[in-house]
């Protein structure tokens, strides 16, 4: 070995780690993870196509104050909104547990509360988005409508229109580039303002009607549908996201591009690798929401929902959950910003994450001098260094980005501030929060066997 080999580090290609049988794994892996995407494309969805895959693999839902017992298989269903999906080990809980943290949000456009409108005989709809978009990505794509309608007798309506191939889609629309000179000398974050963000959903007025006609009648064809009427709306949770499905991309089909990548990426590996663990090790999967407008509210990593969990396993289990959660560790699963050549002017190539370079561990985000960031300690980092080359896991760190080029968060603080050692670890992923984000198939994988490797 030269002494090159044996004193410098070098990040490792994909390529050069997953050969064989690998390959084909993460074939049928990826192939998978695409079908759950198309199930899952808001939070609740998400709750949905989740739960499913835990009861496919025996576990059963759990209700707070529920008597636990050690190897329980268990998920709770907080509000239908975030999910807590755990296994009770059959080593002591003052062990400490191992929790994977996940958010299963994503960037979109909500409607108003009130957001049926017609303008000149089109039929609008206003939204307000969510979280941290470029507006103008949003204009002149299919958006497909997601959510339910809570009415007032109790009863919650699903609705979803524009993914089934029959169904019709909506967009809205942007300026012809003939008028668009104004427009275009605009710098790019204001060019479509926040306002202007209205989906267009039809043009046929109804019969009989003199006065807003067509808005009459996209409530007439709704009512139809879904026996609602206008004012149910004020008590709705409905979104517009890309009506595309996940598809491969490349002509190697190495790569993945889908909406909500950030961060089904890495819930989906979270999850499996849950399904998939067989330790001693009492092991929690948190998918949580509101992770794009800052983890805020009951169903946000803010909330002490986590806290209340290990306070209840603790009481089951008759462990100290003080113990409990000073000797657990997590993983705070997120994405991290790829490196593109495109636009390396923003990147620090050396502190990049790479596609295909493994799943990226970052001991802190945050931004301008780390603020806002769990800046995890190195002991922790040794520890999973370890764990990881024993157990083969490609990969990498990374920051996000140059030294005050920008920033951003995750939920890994809320989790720190609870007494746990947490630290971010996620798959990277390029045109981040855009309708469609594009993954590398082997950076799944390696997400989820870092996942396994960690509950083991
Ligand atoms: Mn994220
Ligand atoms: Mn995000």
């Amino acid at each position: 070995m030269s002494i090159k080999d044996k004193l410098m580090y070098k990040k490792k290609s994909s390529y050069d780690v997953y050969t064989g049988e690998t390959v084909d794994k993460i074939r049928e892996y990826s192939a998978e993870y695409v079908s759950f995407l198309d199930r899952a494309k808001t939070e609740r969805e998400t709750v949905v196509a989740s739960i499913e895959l835990l009861e496919k693999n025996g576990f059963s839902q759990y209700k707070l104050g529920d008597k636990i017992n050690p190897g329980d298989k268990l998920y709770y269903n907080n509000r239908g909104k975030c999910l807590f999906a755990f296994t009770i080990g059959k080593e002591s809980l003052e062990k400490g547990i191992r929790i994977c943290a996940a958010h299963l949000d994503s960037p979109r456009l909500d409607l108003k509360q009130i957001p049926l409108f017609e303008d000149s005989g089109f039929g609008y709809l206003k939204t307000h988005y969510y979280g941290g978009i470029k507006k103008y990505q949003w204009t002149a794509i299919p958006l497909a409508l997601h959510g339910v309608v809570a009415l007032k007798t109790g009863e919650v309506i699903n609705i979803v229109i524009g993914e089934d191939e029959n169904d019709p889609v909506f967009c809205i629309t942007d300026l012809l580039p003939h008028l668009g000179r104004a427009q275009m000398e605009k710098p790019l974050g204001k060019a479509i303002t926040g306002e202007g963000l209205n989906i267009l959903i039809g043009s046929e007025p109804c019969e009989g009607e003199e006065h807003d006609a067509v808005k009459i009648n996209m409530m007439r064809i709704l009512n139809e549908k879904y026996g609602i009427v206008e004012e149910d709306f004020l008590s709705a949770e409905l979104s517009a996201v890309p009506a595309d499905k996940a598809r491969d991309l490349g002509l190697d089909r190495s790569l993945i591009l889908a909406y909500g990548h950030d961060d089904r990426c890495c819930s989906y590996p979270a999850l499996t690798a849950l399904v998939e663990n067989d330790s001693e090790h009492t092991v929690i999967c948190v998918l949580a929401d509101k992770e794009e407008i800052g983890s805020e509210g009951n169903t946000g990593m803010k909330s002490s929902l986590l806290r209340d969990l290990i306070d209840e396993l603790s009481a089951s289990l008759n462990a100290d959950p003080i113990v409990v959660r000073a000797n657990s560790l997590c993983l705070s699963a997120d994405v991290s910003a790829a490196y593109d050549p495109l636009y390396s002017e923003v990147y620090e190539k050396t502190n990049s994450a790479m596609l295909n370079g493994g799943v990226v561990m970052m001991k802190y985000t945050g931004h301008a001098g780390k603020a806002s960031s769990n800046d995890a300690r190195a002991e922790y980092i040794a520890s999973l260094r370890a764990m990881f080359d024993e157990c083969g896991v490609h990969w990498q760190t990374a920051e996000l980005g140059k030294v005050d080029e920008g920033g951003g968060g995750t939920v890994a603080m809320y989790i720190a501030d609870i007494n746990i050692d947490t630290i971010d670890l996620g798959v990277p992923v390029l045109s981040m929060h855009a309708p469609l984000e594009v993954i590398a198939k082997n950076d799944l994988y390696s997400a989820h066997l870092a996942f396994l490797a960690f509950c083991k």
